[in-house]
């Protein structure tokens, strides 16, 4: 069995005894039926990673021994910020799992003219935590250690007025400029419109607000396929997929 790698909320320190959360100690105990002695690697907001060996497993308790300190992963050297908006079903779910897996270091759920899900405040809550959970869910997997702030849903136009990033962009099917080659900036913004797309007037003040087009080539993308490809360009050109990169690392 590969070690199972989970995030706690806890500090961490090397040689001492923690006990899991709940749904990491069910997970652990009844999910993988683990024993005593066994491996398991935790990491935390801190960016500590380390190896724990199980100590203690009960019905409702598990405790670790923290073991070693692991090195840990590094983050991609361009900061990316998504703001995606909202559709119905499951398409906000998967791209925030595809898009914490390639990297994303903040989401933004977003409503528009065209976006067709409403959330009450309560429901706003809960699909928060629901999303930051996949976002959890994808950095385990992944291997990712920064697990990415999901913002609480905000209006097409209060994102457009206040991210700030040094390069912008607006994903549009009728947008005829792919990536421009240029110097690799630090940050950037990426905004992704719904199913129904965005309107001329939106992609009108998304321009004002400093946001270059982009487009994706000439298939329309569904809304949760274009973060994918999007993210996917970006980290190769200017983020830790880049052929330079690799050459370096290499040397
Ligand atoms: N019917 C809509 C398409 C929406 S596709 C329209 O014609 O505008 C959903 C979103 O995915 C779009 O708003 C855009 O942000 C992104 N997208 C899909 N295909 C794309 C492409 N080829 N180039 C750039 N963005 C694309």
């Amino acid at each position: 069995m590969r070690t199972p790698r989970l995030y706690t909320p806890q500090p961490l320190p090397l040689g001492q005894t923690i006990e899991l959360e709940a749904a990491a100690g069910h997970y652990v105990g009844k999910v993988l039926r683990m024993q005593e002695k066994q491996e398991v690697i935790l990491f935390n907001d801190t960016g500590t990673q380390v190896s724990a060996h199980i100590s203690n497993i009960s019905k409702k308790i598990v405790r670790v021994l923290i073991s070693a300190q692991l090195k840990a992963p590094k983050a991609s050297l361009l900061y990316t910020h998504l703001g995606q908006v909202m559709s119905r079903g499951e398409r906000m779910d998967y791209a925030i799992q595809k898009a914490t897996e390639l990297g994303i270091n903040e989401i933004t759920p977003l409503y528009s003219s065209r976006c067709e899900v409403k959330l009450d405040h309560q429901r706003q809550i809960k699909r928060l935590a629901h999303w930051q959970q996949i976002a959890i869910s994808a950095c385990e997997q992944s291997g990712r250690i920064d697990v990415p702030l999901i913002h609480t849903p905000q209006a097409l136009s209060t994102w457009l007025e206040n991210t700030s990033a040094e390069v912008k962009l607006v994903l549009h099917p009728h947008e005829t400029r792919p990536l421009e080659a240029q110097k690799a900036p630090l940050s950037c913004a990426l905004l992704v419109g719904p199913e129904g797309g965005f309107t001329l007037e939106e992609v009108e003040q998304a321009h004002a607000e400093g946001y270059t087009g982009l487009s994706l080539g000439p298939r329309i993308l569904r809304t949760e396929t274009a973060p994918i490809a999007a993210l996917t360009l970006l980290q190769y050109v200017w983020g830790d997929l880049s052929p330079r990169l690799t050459e370096i690392q290499d040397k």
